[in-house]
């Protein structure tokens, strides 16, 4: 991440903290490595990650440790550690930090990545599935993110899924010899990812696979509608699309995802959903809770490149020397301004007075305080008006306006 890039993050994570904050989500950082096993039995045994994308390590002492490849599991593992079922609930989180996957690089795909997320942990309410996504949808906004589109689907519960996963893999063996390897490899592991595939026999299989959609219980198609009518409310926009499937094993009912036409191939700038069982599974109490996580390159490559200035704002003061003089007075008045809480640099790239003065010009430095043997002159960049002035008046000055 090079200074220019920095300063546009610096930007996102401002925006982010404002959006999430005024919801009541509070920041966590979690560890960036955990034990394999919470990732393994958190984001499911079958799932590409799991499989083949993380980094998993012994640590020397017999213990297999991965760099964290996504937030959910580590912020659910730290709600159980740390007793948060005590707090009001829900507990609203969010985190911002850096993930890791073994994935082919491309643009849009690094292996190192990051994210900022949202967990809502403690409530099975659809409002929260509502309050989520709208939360999202407003950062992505702000952020600039262009042509971005979002689905909605639902899954239903762990039952609803295993019942309508039988009913998947027969339609999958009945037309087995149609399928990709990898597909056919993989019924009964996962079949869910059919959905996936662009190999075109796969998919030509997959346009009379029976729906999930078709089979949640009452609850869980009345809990899916009340998520709708509240985006409806608000004037969310979002197409259903009932063969989203995602990565990731722990999603029960509500499962969303946004796009951005403007990211091609790489085209998930965020998503997220409700994962009512994940916590139970980490060794807690059945508790509900639901989440999304954005990537952070994904937002800013959609949101384009910006043509105004970085926020990295300007110097107040450059203090320059008259090539010889003494060096004592030049760093002591800068130390001085800064701590002054000025903006203020020290000229050492060695230049002449008039190369100094250049260089003011292009860092947008709005004074310039020349030191030279026998006292300080202080220019006003704009006016281009100079002065002579005592050099312990130097900070005041330049404070002052
Ligand atoms: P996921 O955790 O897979 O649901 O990913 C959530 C978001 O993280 C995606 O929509 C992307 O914006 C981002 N993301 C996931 N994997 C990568 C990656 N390898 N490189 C960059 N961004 C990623």
């Amino acid at each position: 991440v090079l200074p220019d890039d920095a300063a546009r993050r610096d930007d996102l994570e401002a925006t982010a903290r404002r959006i999430l904050g005024a919801a009541g989500y509070r920041r966590i950082e979690t560890p960036i490595f955990e034990a394999t096993e919470l990732f393994a039995r958190g984001v499911g045994e079958a799932t590409d990650i799991v499989q083949k994308e993380m980094y998993s390590f012994d640590d020397g002492g017999g213990r297999s440790l991965t760099l964290r490849p996504e937030g959910t599991a580590p912020v659910c593992r730290a709600y159980v550690e740390h007793g948060m079922h005590k707090l009001p609930q829900p507990v609203r989180l969010w985190y911002l930090g850096s993930f890791f996957r073994r994935e082919r690089a491309q643009a849009g795909r690094y292996r190192q990545f990051w994210q900022v997320g949202a967990e809502a942990i403690g409530s099975d309410d659809p409002a929260l599935d509502a309050e989520t996504i709208v939360v999202l949808v407003e950062l992505l906004e702000a952020v600039g993110v262009r042509s971005a589109r979002l689905r909605l689907g639902s899954l239903g519960s762990p039952e609803t899924r295993a019942a309508y996963r039988e009913r998947l893999a027969a339609h999958l063996r009945s037309r087995e010899d149609e399928l990709s390897d990898e597909v056919r490899r993989r019924i009964e592991l996962n079949p869910l990812r059919a959905f996936d595939a662009d190999h075109p026999g796969t998919q030509r299989v997959m346009e009379t696979a029976p729906r999930l959609i078709d089979f949640l219980t009452a609850d869980d198609a009345e809990h899916f509608a009340q998520v709708r009518a509240l985006l409806d409310d608000v004037g969310v926009a979002y197409e259903i699309d009932t063969s989203l499937v995602r990565g990731l094993d722990y999603y029960t009912r509500t499962l969303f995802e946004l796009t951005s036409e403007e990211l091609g191939a790489q085209s998930g700038v965020g998503g997220g959903g409700r994962y009512d069982g994940l916590i139970e599974q980490l060794g807690g109490s059945p508790t509900p809770g639901v989440g999304w996580a954005a990537g952070i390159e994904r937002m800013l490559l959609a949101a384009g490149s910006v043509d105004e200035e970085s926020t990295d704002g300007g110097v107040d003061l450059l203090v320059a020397r008259v090539p010889d003089s003494p060096a004592t007075t030049a760093f002591r008045l800068a130390a001085d301004a800064r701590r002054a809480g000025l903006r203020a640099e020290l000229e050492t790239g060695g230049r002449s007075l008039k190369g100094q003065l250049k260089h003011a010009d292009r860092i947008g430095a709005r004074r310039v305080a020349i030191v030279g043997p026998d006292g300080v002159a202080l220019k006003d960049m704009a006016s281009g008006e100079q002065r002579e002035i005592p050099a312990a008046d130097v900070v005041a000055a330049v404070s002052g306006g």
